[in-house]
């Protein structure tokens, strides 16, 4: 049987390899360190963690990372079985002993009898004659690498350094301060007359907002190799910097827009977020790229009137990164639209951490050897955690409406994912429910319907054949 190739020994390629293998189809994996590093990596192990040694919560029954652990584990995942391996004590977290872990998952893979190890780089597009290729070469790409899927794609350069916008959890805004409309109640390609959320200030609110950006701790990010700035999106703390009333004159901008609860007041400033999925359960923050601690993201945009309690699902941040427009690139099976013998997993696909990496190495590993079997493996559910970040990369995000910066932006895994669930009113026992415990029931309703799902999804698959036991 021809081999599948993986390109990138990082979290994805090593799970992509793996799953692949026991599915009964040799690979060959293609590392580039220690020949040729990144700026980050430091050891020549695959599956090595460039910072911290954390794969974050482990409670799968209400933290969305925890239910993909669960997942993973269900799926034979190397990385988890080795995480799980070398943990080291860290709460209610999943750490690990660093070297241990990236030595076992390295020891694991050079033992499988199908998979081969090529060290070097792959400097430009695979040869034509490899029919069935995964990219998991990660946010640190190797320049040539990406610079040839830039041209393919047409996207241009794939790596930036990137200013993100956080996003909120659309159930924690306060409705009965902010309202939805679009500016001048314009009816856009991708929305309605009252597509966003818009957030009213007054002055004083105003001033004291921009007073508290102005002495905000902001983070100084490392550099990677000169990588260009994206498309100029300033950070809303630069323009701050340059006059008081610069805010007020770019994204918080007041005009079009009519305070739906007291129309007879003008609101100084409006601070306005736009649908960021298509469940419509995450809203990002427009124009407010930042590069300020995450510490400080909280306590001063909850200063904005509608985001008292906001819930972030991310907060903002500047750094490297090198990913694809996926939901424009990929099909629903991670291969490029344009090129379907290339498939893409990892951080490039436009997930982001360690454990969604790995999730995503996992599927396509799955998915890259039932094509080579000749078995078609359906994308699992949109309820599971894997199937959520898999819909998210492929489909789920929105486009933005407006002309600007693209608006995918890479992504933890986290409820707003998941297509929303009727909130549990009453406990087991027929008890009504204080408002704080029916979030905590929501996400417990959420983790149980992903595992009965994720059951499912496994046992139609068997009967399929496209699966291998994990
Ligand atoms: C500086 C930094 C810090 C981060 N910190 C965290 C964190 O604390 N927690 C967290 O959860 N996530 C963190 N991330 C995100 C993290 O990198 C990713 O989540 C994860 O490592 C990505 O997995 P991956 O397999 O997609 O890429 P990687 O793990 O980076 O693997 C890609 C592999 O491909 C290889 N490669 C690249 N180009 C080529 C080529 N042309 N030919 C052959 N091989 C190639 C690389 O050497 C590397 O081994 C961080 C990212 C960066 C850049």
């Amino acid at each position: 049987m021809r081999p599948i190739h993986i390109i990138g020994g990082g979290l994805a390629g090593s799970e992509a390899a793996w799953q692949a293998a026991n599915s009964g189809v040799p690979v060959v994996l293609h590392e580039m360190r220690p020949l040729r590093t990144t700026a980050a990596h430091r050891t020549p192990h695959l599956a090595e963690l460039v910072c911290s040694n954390s794969f974050r919560s482990d409670d799968a029954s209400t933290n969305a990372v925890g239910i993909l652990h669960r997942e993973m584990r269900a799926l034979g995942s190397i990385v988890l079985k080795c995480a799980d391996a070398h943990q080291v004590p860290a709460g209610g977290a999943l750490a690990v002993d660093r070297d241990g872990f990236s030595q076992a998952v390295e020891a694991a893979l050079l033992g499988h009898p199908l998979i081969t190890l090529n060290r070097g780089e792959i400097a430009g597009l695979p040869p034509e004659d490899l029919d069935n290729v995964v990219i998991a070469t990660g946010p640190l790409t190797s320049p040539a690498l990406a610079e040839a899927i830039g041209r393919l794609t047409g996207e241009g350069a794939l790596a930036f350094f990137d200013a993100i916008a956080p996003i909120v959890h659309r159930h924690s805004i306060n409705m009965d301060v902010a309202w939805m409309q679009s500016r001048y109640d314009k009816d856009g390609p991708g929305g309605s007359v009252g597509a966003y959320v818009n957030c009213p200030m007054t002055r004083d609110q105003y001033d004291a907002f921009v007073g508290a950006l102005l002495k905000a701790e902001k983070t100084e990010f490392r550099e990677f190799e000169g990588t260009p700035y994206f498309d100029g999106c300033l950070p809303i703390e630069v323009m701050a910097e340059r006059g008081r009333e610069t805010l007020r004159h770019g994204p918080m901008k007041p005009f079009g827009l009519t305070n739906a609860h007291d129309p007879r007041v003008k609101p100084y400033a409006v601070v306005q977020l736009r649908q960021d999925n298509a469940l419509g359960t995450l809203f990002n923050m427009v124009g407010f790229q930042t590069k300020l601690k995450y510490g400080e993201q909280g306590r001063i945009f909850r200063m904005i009137p509608g985001l008292e309690g906001a819930e972030f699902a991310r907060l903002g941040g500047m750094h490297r990164n090198t990913y694809l427009n996926s939901p424009r690139l990929l099909d629903a099976r991670l291969r490029l639209k344009a090129s379907p013998r290339l498939r893409f997993a990892g951080q490039i696909t436009g997930c982001e951490g360690y454990v969604e990496s790995a999730a995503v190495g996992l599927i396509a590993g799955r998915f890259a050897a039932a094509e080579r079997l000749g078995q078609g493996l359906e994308p699992p559910p949109p309820t599971t955690a894997i199937g959520a970040l898999l819909n998210h990369i492929t489909g789920g995000h929105l486009e933005s409406v407006d002309a600007g910066p693209r608006s995918f932006q890479p992504m933890n895994v986290n409820f707003g994912l998941f297509p929303p669930i009727a909130e549990p009113r009453f406990a087991e026992a027929g008890k009504r429910l204080p408002g704080p415990e029916r979030g905590l029931a929501r996400k417990r309703a959420l983790s149980a319907r992903a595992e009965r799902d994720l059951a499912r999804w496994m046992e139609g698959a068997r009967q399929s054949a496209s699966f291998a036991e994990a």
